[in-house]
């Protein structure tokens, strides 16, 4: 066979194998456009699974009237324009992918004001077909994304869709990483038309633990112990489980400047700092960790899932010790603990 260069829809379905992995990810991707966007709200709705239906309204910039073709081709971004920029990109996006990835495996309806327009526009891409469509459209300023019959032209990956509430849980479990890394946004999540998720912007401490509590559990929000410290360019601030409270929770959140990140050296450094203080196999943890940009590849997945710090030995001990400074005072203030 000759070699040829693939056509750009079909390089776009290949490349959503890699972003557009299941309903959970649509979501991932087009909330954090919010975010990006600068949305204070941002409301989610889900039918199926969201194998049917997603829907995502916020009150972001919006997108002009003559850039919505645009942010529907791949490796178009606002968000980057030099190799530079990406040593120091702070927000979440920056690949241009997500939007092209999503509508070449969907029927996308894109529909946006700007706060420079007066009126609101609508573009629509479905599959395959390359020619995207603006007409007028009624729409408050920001912008709303509807990603219908997800994977309908691809049925190898759709037939790898779990059930309804499989794939709902995973997109309510993302939810709840956003939701405890931007406490000041307002999120709700509706499935199947009823209101699961009303995460209410907390701007105090005593409204973050409540939205600690509606995503980790009372037992959690109740007895945390505040972890917050600083050394050389580096802050560390969150919340551990109490070494008091035996029983497990559901608390494993791990951020690197806003981004949630998997990461062996958190979970290491956490294992660690309890060591000897718990029964529990894997304590509670919320970290927000903040590092120069500079000294972090986030350039390292598709999906950004992973972050490289270029000194981990570093980051490793400086979060350790954070930890172990957090729990010695928790314990040093308990009346009932003994001396360890
Ligand atoms: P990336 O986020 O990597 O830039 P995307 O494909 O996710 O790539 O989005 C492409 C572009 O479309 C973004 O750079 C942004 O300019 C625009 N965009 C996408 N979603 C929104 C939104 N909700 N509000 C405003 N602009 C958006
Ligand atoms: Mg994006």
């Amino acid at each position: 066979m000759s070699i040829r260069v693939l056509p750009p829809q079909l390089a776009n379905q290949i490349a959503a194998g890699e972003v557009v992995e299941r309903p959970a990810s649509v979501v991932k991707e087009l909330v954090e456009n919010s975010l990006d966007a600068g949305a204070t709200r941002v409301d989610i709705e889900i039918e199926k699974g969201g194998a049917k239906l997603i829907k995502i309204q916020d009150n972001g910039s919006g997108i002009a009237k003559d850039e919505l073709a645009l942010a529907l081709s791949r490796h178009a971004t606002s968000k980057l324009t030099t190799i530079d920029d990406l040593e120091a990109i702070l927000s979440f996006g920056f690949r241009g992918e997500a939007l092209a990835s999503i509508s070449s495996v969907a029927r996308l309806t894109l529909t946006s004001k700007t706060a420079a327009q007066n009126e609101a526009w609508l573009a629509y891409a479905e599959g395959s077909e390359m020619a995207v469509k603006v007409m007028p459209a009624a729409h408050p300023q920001g912008t709303t994304i509807e990603v219908a019959d997800l994977f309908f032209n691809t049925p190898a990956r759709r037939r790898f869709l779990k059930s309804d509430k499989t794939e709902f849980t995973h997109i309510d479990e993302w939810l709840k990483r956003i939701a405890v890394a931007r406490p000041e946004i307002h999120l709700t999540l509706k499935n199947n038309g009823k209101q699961m998720r009303n995460y209410r912007p907390a701007v105090t401490e005593s409204q973050y633990l409540q939205r600690l509590t509606q995503v980790c559990g009372r037992a959690f929000a109740e007895k945390a112990v505040r972890v917050n410290c600083e050394h050389e360019g580096l802050k560390l601030s969150g919340y551990l489980q109490s070494p008091m409270q035996q029983e497990l929770v559901d608390a494993h959140y791990f951020y690197v400047n806003g981004r949630h990140v998997r990461d062996r050296l958190v979970t290491h450094a956490v294992k660690q700092a309890f060591a000897g203080l718990t029964e529990v196999e894997q304590p509670g943890y919320i970290l927000m960790l903040e590092v120069d940009p500079h000294q972090v590849d986030v350039n390292v997945h598709p999906a950004k899932h992973e972050v490289r710090f270029h000194e981990a030995r570093f980051v490793h001990d400086f979060v350790l010790q954070g930890l172990s400074s957090a729990l010695e005072q928790c314990w040093s203030l308990s009346p009932t603990a003994d001396t360890p």
